[in-house]
């Protein structure tokens, strides 16, 4: 077979090593893999390479990905996908693997569609693909998160102080919740839980009058305005309060040994499925197993997984 391979959408640590282990049992198997440079906008332009074993060399352990990633929202339109179809029909590119979230998702199911052999793989720090129970990307920003996370409390917790962390997601709390769990912060909010504020600031409030010397609040991003929360907590509850955005720091560095092998499994199943003749699907993993699914129900699936941490955090927290 004749591969291509692209990331897309926002980058994860483990890409790479996916991309590694696709071009590596795809030539054990006899094919022929293809890098394409910047997602599906390099796809269209035509930035297309063949890799050798050695192209993919000591690329396991590096976050980004060595291919690029780029945003393209014209790929929404037929006529701009059809002029990828032509680049992949230039180079005798017969199936398609990308390594990306629900948006690139979307994309890889538009290409089935018109005829081409695809196969999307969960890459993205946001756990939000729910035909896996984790995306390539999650573990290590996780980690980045509990880092950054049991740093601050040992200073909020000096300095008596209420930190309110900001973490990313997208519009999945899995980040937040996880993370949260984990550091055992006071109160996690997300999408799933939403921000009741009056609530948060009166607990605030009694948390202090109890004596509590410091509070952790961990929340997804895209809920409120984090500094003016501080802002309102510090008039409201009589703490000092602090309101950290891990940013992007949370995409970056070396992917945990979890990413890892998450990226090796997933990337050899994808390529073992083109050779079976499966297509149109999302490969992930399930109860540690390898499972695929149609993308477009990978795209509708809801993530059971939150829904179990979200009451284990009312429980625990
Ligand atoms: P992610 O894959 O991380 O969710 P995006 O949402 O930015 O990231 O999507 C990545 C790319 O996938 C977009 O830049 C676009 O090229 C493609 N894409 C997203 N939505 C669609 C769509 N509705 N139809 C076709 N392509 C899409």
């Amino acid at each position: 077979m004749r591969i291509g391979v692209l990331t897309s959408g926002g980058d994860a640590p483990g890409m790479n090593a996916t991309i590694r282990a696709i071009v590596r049992t795809g030539i054990a198997s006899g094919d022929q893999v293809f890098g394409i440079s910047d997602g599906y906008r390099g796809l269209v332009e035509g930035k297309i390479v063949e890799f050798t074993r050695k192209d993919v060399s000591e690329i396991l352990s590096r976050g980004g990905t060595i291919l690029g990633t780029a945003r393209l929202p014209e790929f929404k339109y037929e006529q701009v996908r059809a002029l990828a179809c032509k680049q992949l029909e230039k180079y005798d590119i017969d199936s398609l693997i990308v390594i990306g979230g629900d948006g690139t998702y979307t994309g890889a199911l538009r290409l089935h569609e018109m005829g081409i052999k695809t196969i999307g793989i969960p890459g993205t720090i946001d756990n939000d693909i729910a035909s896996t129970d984790y995306t390539i990307g999650f573990s290590t920003a996780l980690n980045t998160a509990c880092e950054a996370i049991d740093k601050l409390r040992d200073t909020s917790s000096s300095h008596q102080r209420c930190s309110i962390i900001e973490v990313m997601g997208r519009h999945c709390g899995d980040l937040a919740l996880y993370s949260g769990l984990c550091c055992g912060a006071e109160y996690i909010i997300t999408n799933e839980t939403g921000l009741d504020k009056e609530k948060l600031l009166k607990d605030l409030k009694s948390n202090r009058l109890a004596g509590r010397r410091h509070a952790i609040v961990v929340i997804s991003e895209n809920i409120t305005d984090v500094h003016q929360l501080a802002k309102d907590v510090e008039a409201y509850s009589g703490y000092e309060c602090r309101a950290t955005v891990l940013g992007y720091v949370q995409r970056g560095g070396a992917p945990t040994p979890e990413d890892r092998l998450l990226a090796a499994r997933l990337g050899k199943y994808a390529v073992d499925l083109l050779h079976e003749g499966v297509t149109g699907v999302a490969v992930g993993i399930r109860q540690n197993e390898l499972r695929y699914t149609p993308i477009e129900e990978a795209l509708i699936m809801q993530n059971e997984t939150s829904v179990e941490l979200a009451n284990l955090v009312k429980k625990i927290s």
